[in-house]
């Protein structure tokens, strides 16, 4: 059996504590999902100069943004951590390094703790590696693709439009046109299956650069392609624009 595989918008890290609808999507997820053995999440928010994999087996919950309210402060999302998820994957990228200080930092428990709130999953991190490449993301993301056939749930946390600089924080939440028109000639991609296109994102639009003005959010998606079977189908949730400038889009490959 093979796992399916998740990219997650994860968009405002107070989503993590609202019971709003982008919630309540991550909350029906984990009702449909099979149960993984282990999840090896991919988060926007962890970027290295190198490739690691986080290692031990109690990670703490990293609280990695400035002035929000107190209560996502107290946020703990006590998952058991991943070794020997750690050890399989340094065998399928040996240049992987095993990490012991970073943690779960929000791109992974904001979601994840609407889609397994009871977090008794062994979980790890892989980082972003700042010299690579998309394409190279995407090569490494490849050799990813056993761990699917191994009960190991691949989950990718960003957003695919992400200009945190133009996020409206107000009422008028009105979505900008290039943030709308970037978001659906991504989703047509995705859903046409065409890796080259994704991974040169900056020509899918001429305004691509304000939709991915950095690679970070965008970046985890890759990680999710990179392992898709031509098989799979991809069921789009959550494909809505948020605070003007960010893309909740996610999907499941299955
Ligand atoms: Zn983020």
């Amino acid at each position: 059996m093979r796992m399916p595989a998740v990219f997650i918008g994860h968009g405002n890290p107070m989503y993590a504590i609202e019971e709003n609808d982008f919630a309540r999507e991550w909350q029906a997820l984990g009702r449909r999902l099979p149960r993984p053995e282990a999840i090896l999440c991919v988060s926007a928010h962890w970027e290295r100069d190198d490739t690691a994999v986080t290692a031990m087996p109690r990670p703490r919950t990293i609280h990695d943004f400035y002035g929000f309210p107190q209560p996502l402060f107290d946020v703990r999302y006590p998952a058991p951590g991943a070794p020997a998820l750690a050890a399989r994957i340094q065998v399928l990228l040996p240049e992987a390094v095993a990490d012991q200080d970073w943690g779960l930092d929000h791109g992974t428990w904001a979601p994840l703790r609407h889609v397994f709130p009871a977090a008794d999953i062994p979980l790890a991190q892989l980082s972003l590696n700042r010299a690579l490449s998309p394409a190279a993301h995407l090569a490494l993301a490849q050799r990813l693709t056993p761990l699917r056939e191994e009960g190991v749930l691949i989950v990718g946390s960003g957003n695919v439009v992400h200009n945190l600089r133009r996020a409206k924080w107000g009422s008028d939440n009105a979505a900008y046109d290039w943030a709308v028109e970037c978001d659906r000639v991504m989703a047509d991609k995705l859903a046409a299956n065409d890796t080259a296109a994704l991974v040169d994102y900056p020509a899918l639009h001429p305004q691509a650069m304000l939709a991915v003005p950095t690679p970070e959010h965008y970046l985890p998606l890759l990680y999710v392609q990179g392992v898709r079977h031509a098989d799979d189908k991809i069921g789009f949730f959550n494909d809505q624009m948020d605070m003007g400038s960010m893309s909740m889009r996610s999907f499941v490959l299955n």
